[in-house]
């Protein structure tokens, strides 16, 4: 077995390990997350039974798909999002993770093709308020949803969050906490939400005792990433 297939299969056996340890029935889906990362992981992943695969940046993701057309991946979005960028991501991916204004939604649902199914979408919700500037703020979120769920070719599943980055279990929990409350929230006002897109390599058992639905994990399954880049 590759070093890849070893990793997946210890995620794997941690997610339920972890489910199994906190009483977590929901199901939990891992999102391998491939930037920076070459053609040939994304390979011996995919090899290994791996079939959702994350991207943040467009033209990196788009190399990499035209090299893995033989390979029936569902792709992810999931990194920030230009204006100018919304049709070919619209175009190219089965999920969006990081919409968080309704400017970039109208435009992602205008530019979906009428032959593909309507684009999924999670809301991204910032909850670690002070630096960050993606996300958006927990007062602007039910407004948000409501716009986005009538655009019809926008299929609205839920809830994405990238925590400020501590090593602090505790303020890990908090945060993610908070975004499930926010989904929780969104589910009483009568929304029909079923993912909960929180967790990376460091923080995905404290994410999926709080209700995660997929953890999006780079590093633990790829290896380290070169550090120019995120
Ligand atoms: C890079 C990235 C991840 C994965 O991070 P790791 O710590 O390598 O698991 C997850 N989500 C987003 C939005 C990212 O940019």
């Amino acid at each position: 077995m590759s070093t890849i297939s070893h990793r997946l299969q210890d995620i794997l056996a941690t997610i339920q390990a972890t489910k199994a340890a906190t009483h977590c029935s929901q199901t939990v889906n891992l999102l391998a997350v491939s930037k920076t990362q070459k053609v040939q992981a994304v390979r011996e992943a995919y090899a290994a039974g791996q079939s959702m695969f994350g991207e943040n940046y467009l033209q990196e993701a788009l190399e990499k798909q035209a090299e893995l057309t033989d390979l029936p991946i569902e792709w992810h979005f999931i990194g920030p999002i230009q204006s100018n960028k919304t049709q070919l991501i619209a175009q190219n991916f089965a999920w969006v993770h990081s919409v968080d204004r309704l400017k970039i939604a109208q435009r992602l649902n205008d530019a979906r093709l009428e032959s593909l199914p309507p684009l999924q979408v999670c809301l991204q919700v910032n909850v670690s308020n002070e630096e960050s500037k993606s996300g958006v703020s927990q007062l602007e979120l039910e407004a948000l949803a409501t716009a986005i769920d009538n655009l019809p070719r926008l299929k609205l599943r839920g809830l994405m969050a990238i925590p400020a980055p501590t090593n602090d279990k505790n303020k890990q929990r908090i945060q993610f906490k908070q975004v499930r409350e926010c989904y929780d929230a969104l589910l009483a006002k009568g929304f029909a939400l079923d993912t909960l897109s929180i967790g990376m390599s460091d923080d995905y058992p404290i994410a999926i005792e709080q209700g995660a639905t997929i953890v999006r994990i780079g590093s633990a399954l790829f290896g380290a990433r070169p550090s120019t880049r995120l």
